[in-house]
């Protein structure tokens, strides 16, 4: 695993804070700050429970926006029960970041990723139907997550995350994955086959043995 302050590459771009609110939620508290960066233009998040203190094994989620499966609860993925469960997770534990960054569709945008889901009505997988629209299978970027991390004072987390890429992206800027905590599955008739591809096309981890570590729920 790599030091904290092995920052590999490039160094991290720079984010600032533009405010912060306390947000009391059914399962507990959390400041929401808004931070923005001069890469993307977007205001990306971070639900924080608790006090970061030392700043080690800090669980934490790496979340990206979903306009359909967290606001209008589409169940073409699972991306709105992931985010309930890692809130529900962090809560409970009375300490913990949920970073939440604005890249819609795996970063293609929410007008790309309708198209994408009428490629998929037409027998496409989400890798194939990306492609088609001339985006990579995952555009997503993990850079401005470990950003601010690093801000909160992070410096070793627990991962919750199905996805490596994931794990890879924070320890090559710098962050120690101590651990990955699997999210769980949480598979419905309509989203079997976009589970299967993120398992099968995307390397995501997800399949039975990784449902020891949460309950399906
Ligand atoms: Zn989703």
């Amino acid at each position: 695993m790599a030091d904290a302050t092995d920052t590999k590459g490039a160094p991290l771009p720079p984010i600032r804070e533009l405010t912060h609110a306390r947000i009391p939620t059914a399962v507990g508290a959390f400041q929401l700050r808004l931070y923005a960066n001069d890469v993307d233009e977007k205001e990306h998040l971070a639900l924080v429970a608790g006090d970061i203190g030392d700043g080690e094994s800090v669980l934490v989620r790496v979340h990206s926006e979903c306009f359909t499966g967290e606001v209008v609860g589409s169940l073409r993925c699972d991306c709105g029960p992931q985010l309930a469960r890692a809130i529900d997770l962090i809560a409970g534990e009375g300490r913990g970041v949920i970073v939440y960054l604005r890249q819609e569709g795996r970063g293609i945008g929410l007008a790309d990723k309708l198209r994408a889901y009428n490629l998929q009505d037409e027998g496409l997988d989400t890798v194939d139907a990306n492609l088609a629209l001339g985006h990579g299978a995952d555009d997503r970027d993990y850079t401005l997550a470990a950003a601010i991390l690093h801000a909160l004072g992070v410096r070793s987390v627990r991962l919750l995350t199905n996805n490596p890429a994931k794990v890879a992206s924070l320890q090559a800027n710098g962050l120690d994955v101590v651990e990955r905590v699997p999210m769980g599955r949480f598979e419905t008739a309509e989203n079997a086959g976009y589970l299967r591809a993120k398992v099968e096309r995307m390397g995501h981890l997800g399949g039975e043995g990784d449902r020891q570590g949460l309950p399906d729920a």
